[in-house]
């Protein structure tokens, strides 16, 4: 029997292989490589799919943040609040700029940052919020710009995981000042390799960005500040602009699979034996992941093993625990909820190309265990 892995993305390309080749070959072709057309055009395609006006490829999510970051102004005696309950970068590149990640705890529902939190962090030394819309689940953003508003606080979205998430029809990375993605190989829309993109609506953002990426260079050999070198290559752009015609669907399926988890696990949830993911009110959630909460999560694991279905933590420390943010001088037991959930949290398979059979398995492993 075979076995069941996270996400399946040789099954996603043998369903596309014909497009993936020729868009692959095509570039091969054309002998462009870097910043060539491909780029742009999957730079326009990104920025209609997200209703934002403007889009710059960059060469990985983490870069899309870092370079927002910069161009924001964020750097030494800054502080920026962010959540500690998500991938690493969210954070690392606050501090790669020099200023202070500041975290606040999250709710313990959606697992996204608890807003009613923000208040209490907000110093004058606050320059900006990094809102991370944790495993397709968009947050609250009428609330969070409601509050960043009143104290003139920057906010951009770390949309790395919520492509096409939406809230009240407008799509993730287009409510704040920019919105960061990442197109890593496993994101619900991901390269054959890194990439990333930041998409906004300031125009003399999304120039400055172009500089950054470029060596601080408008032209070239001229460079007028110290900038990266970060750009999305033509394949990778190439790759992207035929998945992307495929995401609205995969989306939509990811939404079902989620939907089947949660109807055949409710009455498990409901006994207590286990949490199902929480949605934010409103919100029309991507699930990039799925993921169950139990405080018996080894054994949980254990016993998908056993039966061929791959889980995974997500995320086993918070970001104010790691060895890397000591200096910040957090403890355990300061972000209580965001611990909870990283000694809880276990992701299923979820992905497109679930059959029905494979469902099925994933959900009687599951049951078997509870
Ligand atoms: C993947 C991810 C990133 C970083 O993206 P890379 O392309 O791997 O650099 C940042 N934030 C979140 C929430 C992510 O999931």
């Amino acid at each position: 029997m075979m076995n069941i892995p996270l996400l399946d993305l040789r099954a996603q390309y043998e369903n596309i292989r014909e497009e993936i080749d020729a868009a692959v070959m095509g570039v091969v072709h054309s002998g462009r490589f870097i910043l060539g057309p491909e780029g742009e055009a999957l730079e326009r395609e990104i920025a209609a799919f997200c209703g934002a006006e403007h889009a710059v490829g960059v060469a990985n999510g983490t870069d899309a943040l870092l370079l927002t970051l910069r161009a924001l102004g964020v750097g030494p005696g800054d502080e920026v609040i962010t959540t500690p309950f998500t991938f690493f970068a969210s954070a690392e590149t606050i501090a790669a700029l020099g200023a202070v990640p500041v975290f606040a705890d999250i709710d313990p529902l959606t697992l996204n940052m608890d807003i009613t939190e923000l208040e209490r962090l907000i110093t004058p030394r606050t320059k900006a919020i990094v809102a991370v819309h944790i495993f397709g689940q968009m947050l609250d953003m009428e609330r969070l710009l409601a509050c960043a508003d009143a104290h003139g606080l920057a906010v951009i979205e770390d949309a790395a995981q919520a492509i096409g998430a939406a809230r009240s029809g407008r799509r993730a990375g287009s409510w704040g000042r920019a919105g960061a993605f990442s197109f890593f190989p496993t994101k619900n829309l991901g390269a054959y390799g890194d990439g990333g993109m930041v998409v906004t609506n300031d125009g003399a953002l999304a120039a400055e960005l172009r500089v950054l990426r470029f060596h601080g260079c408008r032209t070239k050999y001229y460079h007028e500040e110290i900038g990266y070198n970060s750009r999305l290559d033509e394949i990778q752009a190439a790759v992207l602009r035929v998945k992307l015609r495929f995401l609205p669907r995969w989306n939509e399926a990811r939404r079902r699979v989620a939907g089947i988890y949660d109807a055949a696990l409710a009455d498990l949830a409901a006994a207590g034996r286990l949490t199902l993911p929480g949605r934010e009110a409103g919100g029309e959630p991507v699930y990039h992941l799925y993921v169950l909460r139990t405080p018996e999560r080894e054994r949980l694991a254990a016993g998908l093993r056993e039966r061929g279905v791959a889980s995974a933590v997500y995320y086993p420390v918070p970001l104010h625990l790691q060895k890397a943010f000591a200096s910040l001088g957090y403890r355990a037991g300061d972000l209580p909820r965001a611990e909870q959930a990283c000694a809880e949290a276990l992701a299923i398979p979820c992905y497109p190309e679930l059959t029905p059979d494979l469902l099925e398995r994933v959900i009687a492993a599951v049951r078997d265990y509870v």
